[in-house]
């Protein structure tokens, strides 16, 4: 079956109201919950062989279920019809906000969080009553694998399908006309999603990166502080679209925090991280040759390491760096922290603003009135106050970009919302039908001026 028949097929599917039943996606959802338990042996395996990721970190792909559990708990109340008011004029009437399901969507996903990524957009399509198309990244070659198994044994493909495969699958897909694209990854493939997506005036969500500031300031508790940063940077090697990209520290603080952070490392990873079971490696040799790059840059306080061979690089942090060096202008992607500080607060909000806003920013610090502040007078797609990453497991907060790092968000209900059409429903009676706005409007004109005046 090619890329249009299987598109036709899930129409066909899509219109026999199916998907609409309550009792049918509540259904699947507990499917797909018993097929992700099944597999999660497979699953932790898999993550393993692409990113040497330890088996704890593995299972943070598993957090999924929350989300299906989240979704069955709620959906019955998340598809009832609102009722609102209908205005005096509309007399005799009532009015209902009435969500629906959008039909087919396209979901591509990335390499760093191969299972979750894939899986968790696709809950809200299921919940919201679509079918869906997935389509996993070639580069998480052994998770592509086991996703595509175990949603083919679980789903028809008319209803859900999957298909592997790298950049020209993808384009042959993008061809097609879905009812909406949700895309993770870079901003680049976001703008090459975006330009196809205009072609069939298909609406997207863009789950894209950037660079997440990690702002501490001197009024904090250091070794939570340390520890917690350290956490959010290093785990999965630094390949986790939120994890902070550089730090910006106040110069009160930065040369008792640095010590604390090389400690943390230590104590999370040993002497030599290269030895630890529990850190992981770079995807390919691709983004190990983009990251050793950076590795030129400022001062090396700790790490600084490579192999090749095994694609490692060891947890590091550069000193002496500038806004305008190379590991400054794009998203890093990899466990390499540089470290930047600031005076006053104001110049870290100013640096912040002049550049593109970013998908999370992170803020340590006591201060409540410093907190508003950074929440007032920055933009970003989410903000976590004094830890770093944990934000994403709290499926009650919608998560995506804003500006530059994506279009839309995801999680929760807001995953419900963004795969749903909030229809407006307007229903008159038959009983009465007052003639005010029928013409000849000769002596209505007072009427419609006191009425607009008064709504
Ligand atoms: P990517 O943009 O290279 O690839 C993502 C997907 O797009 C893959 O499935 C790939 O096959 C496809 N693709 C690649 N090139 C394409 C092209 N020219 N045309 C059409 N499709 C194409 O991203 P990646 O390297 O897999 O992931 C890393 C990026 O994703 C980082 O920037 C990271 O910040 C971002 N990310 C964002 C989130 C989020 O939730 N906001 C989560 C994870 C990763």
């Amino acid at each position: 079956m090619n890329i249009n028949q299987l598109l036709q097929a899930q129409r066909q599917f899509f219109a026999t109201g199916q998907t609409k039943d309550i009792r049918f996606r509540l259904e699947q959802l507990k499917r797909l919950k018993q097929a992700i338990t099944d597999s999660q042996g497979a699953i932790v395996k898999a993550v393993n062989l692409d990113l040497n990721r330890p088996e704890f970190e593995a299972y943070f792909e598993i957090s999924t279920l929350a989300e299906i559990n989240y979704a069955i708990k709620h959906l019955k109340s998340w598809i009832k019809p609102q009722r609102v008011r209908a205005s005096i004029d509309q007399f005799p009437a009532s009015a209902q906000i009435q969500p629906e399901p959008l039909g087919s969507i396209l979901i591509i996903g990335p390499w760093n969080y191969p299972f979750q990524l894939m899986i968790s957009p696709l809950v809200g399509a299921i919940a919201a009553g679509n079918c869906a198309v997935l389509k996993p990244s070639e580069i998480a070659v052994h998770t592509s694998q086991i996703v595509t198994d175990m949603i083919q044994k679980t789903f028809d493909s008319s209803y859900i399908a999957i298909l592997e495969g790298g950049v020209e699958t993808s384009q042959a897909l993008l061809a097609e006309k879905f009812d909406h694209i949700f895309f993770t990854g870079g901003n680049k493939v976001g703008q090459i999603v975006m330009a196809a997506a205009a072609q069939h005036l298909t609406p997207v969500t863009l789950e894209l990166g950037g660079k997440s500031p990690c702002i501490v300031e001197s009024d904090i508790q250091l070794e939570y502080t340390a520890k917690r940063i350290a956490w959010g940077k290093f785990i999965n090697a630094g390949q986790t679209c939120i994890a902070p990209d550089y730090l910006l520290v106040n110069a009160q603080i930065k040369q008792e925090l640095i010590p604390r952070i090389q400690a943390s490392i230590q104590s999370f990873y040993g002497e030599n991280p290269e030895h630890s079971p529990d850190y992981c490696r770079i995807i390919n040799s691709g983004h190990f040759e983009r990251l050793t790059q950076l590795l030129h840059t400022g001062k090396i306080l700790a790490g600084g390491q490579t192999n090749p061979e095994t694609r490692y690089i060891a947890p590091t942090l550069i000193d002496q760096v500038a806004w305008d060096d190379p590991v400054m202008q794009e998203e890093i992607f990899g466990p390499i922290l540089p470290i930047l500080e600031y005076r006053d607060l104001g110049e870290a909000i100013a640096q912040i603003n002049a550049r593109p806003k970013p998908l999370a920013l992170y803020f340590f610090s006591k201060d409540r009135q410093k907190q508003q502040r950074i929440l007032q007078e920055t933009s970003s797609g989410g903000v976590c106050l004094n830890d770093t990453v944990m934000q994403f497991g709290v499926t009650q907060l919608p998560f995506g970009g804003v500006g530059a790092s994506g279009i839309g968000c995801y999680h929760g209900r807001a995953s419900f919302d963004t795969f749903s059409h909030y229809k407006s429903v307007l229903k008159k009676a038959f009983w009465l039908d007052l003639s005010w706005r029928y013409a000849p409007y000769q002596g209505k004109v007072g009427l419609i001026k006191r009425a607009i005046n008064r709504l």
